[in-house]
């Protein structure tokens, strides 16, 4: 449910993208959104297709980059995708610690007709 305020932001800042570009639509919007950072890409879509309604949004294509969490291994430096029920290094078998790959969220870049 929290996507519904974060979907206007998004709508909100390409919609001046696109005016101040004078542009008629904005086309595709391509989002970066990490399996942590606490949203989902389905919502956002579904929130999207409704909010946009009447926007120069409306119709765009949401082009969402999901990103795997990582680990960073505190003995070696190797980040790493942990695995089911391990948080090993696969190189030196040290636990890794969380990072902030997997975290993101942001607009990567808008793209405007
Ligand atoms: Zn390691």
């Amino acid at each position: 449910m929290h996507e519904y305020p974060v979907t206007e932001q998004i709508i909100g800042i390409a919609t001046k993208h696109g005016l101040d570009a004078r542009a008629s639509e904005v086309s595709v919007i391509h989002l970066v959104v990490g399996e942590q950072s606490g949203y989902i890409g389905e919502s956002i879509q579904m929130y999207f297709d409704i909010i946009s309604e009447g926007t120069l949004c409306e119709g765009a294509r949401l082009d969402i980059k999901s990103v795997r969490p990582k680990l960073s291994c505190p003995s070696c430096g190797t980040l790493f995708e942990r695995k089911p029920m391990s948080f090993a290094c696969p190189k030196c078998g040290t636990d890794g610690a969380p990072t902030e790959i997997g975290k993101e969220f942001y607009i990567e870049s808008i793209e405007v007709i």
